[in-house]
């Protein structure tokens, strides 16, 4: 479980980015968080990933207080952000660097299948579309098995066929994974079409203006 207790953020310049942020997010559940530019939702997943510390206020998983990276939570941003000297394998076990090889071999094997990658890991990035480059950024995410994955925009580069796509893989993702997943957009529909859960957050600062229930978690 995921718990988020009163997080605010005010940025060194006197930007208040987060006005006391409260949410407990279960086991497996899909949460889209959607509002505005602007109005703190990088700011939250930073949080959420242990990047960045908040003013005040505390994210915990299964009880643990997180205020660095953790092990359990792992990021996806807007830009797959690969390292262009690195194959797609390469690029993938790039966290696995000090885990058995065997281990990292199948690990990276199952995580490029689970993103309909298999046969592309001897690739440089340069080679990839931009869907396929996003599709490793997921791989790279999953491989290390998170208990939590918070996506930050993922889709958003892409054109709406290949969003579609990518919608579709990252529920197979979720139903063999059974994996919490945070999901900043500014798209409701893809909000909706993903996410047990919406979140609406308001601007300055940012916090929860609405709450929308989108589906039981069962499904
Ligand atoms: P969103 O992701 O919803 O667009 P952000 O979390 O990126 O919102 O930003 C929230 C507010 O904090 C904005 O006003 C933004 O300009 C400001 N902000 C974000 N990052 C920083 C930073 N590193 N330093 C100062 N202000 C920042
Ligand atoms: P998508 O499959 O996401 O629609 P594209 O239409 O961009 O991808 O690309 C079609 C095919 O061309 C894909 O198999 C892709 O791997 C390949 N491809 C795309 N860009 C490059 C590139 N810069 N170098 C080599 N192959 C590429």
């Amino acid at each position: 479980m995921l718990s988020l207790k009163a997080l605010t953020k005010t940025y060194a310049n006197g930007v208040k980015a987060l006005g006391g942020f409260t949410l407990d997010v279960a086991p497996g559940e899909i949460v889209a968080v959607i509002g505005g530019s602007g109005c703190g939702k990088s700011t939250l997943l930073r949080l959420i990933g242990g990047l960045d510390q908040p003013t005040s206020g505390t994210t915990s998983i299964n009880g643990e207080i997180v205020n660095r990276p953790h092990p359990l939570i792992n990021l996806v941003f807007q830009e797959p952000r690969l390292l262009p000297w690195l194959t797609v394998h390469d690029n993938v076990g790039f966290g696995l660097a000090h885990a058995d090889r065997d281990e990292r071999e199948t690990r990276v094997r199952a995580a490029l299948q689970r993103v309909h990658l298999k046969d592309y890991g001897h690739r440089l990035p340069k080679e990839l579309s931009g869907g396929q480059a996003q599709r490793v950024a997921i791989a790279r995410a999953l491989v290390m098995r998170p208990e939590v994955l918070l996506l930050d925009e993922p889709f958003s580069a892409l054109d709406a066929l290949t969003r579609a796509t990518l919608h579709r893989h990252l529920l197979d993702i979720w139903s063999e994974t059974g994996a919490t997943m945070i999901l900043v957009t500014h798209d409701l529909e893809e909000a909706v079409a993903l996410a047990h859960r919406v979140i609406v957050m308001q601007p300055w600062p940012g916090r929860i203006l609405d709450e929308i229930i989108i589906r039981r978690r069962s499904t």
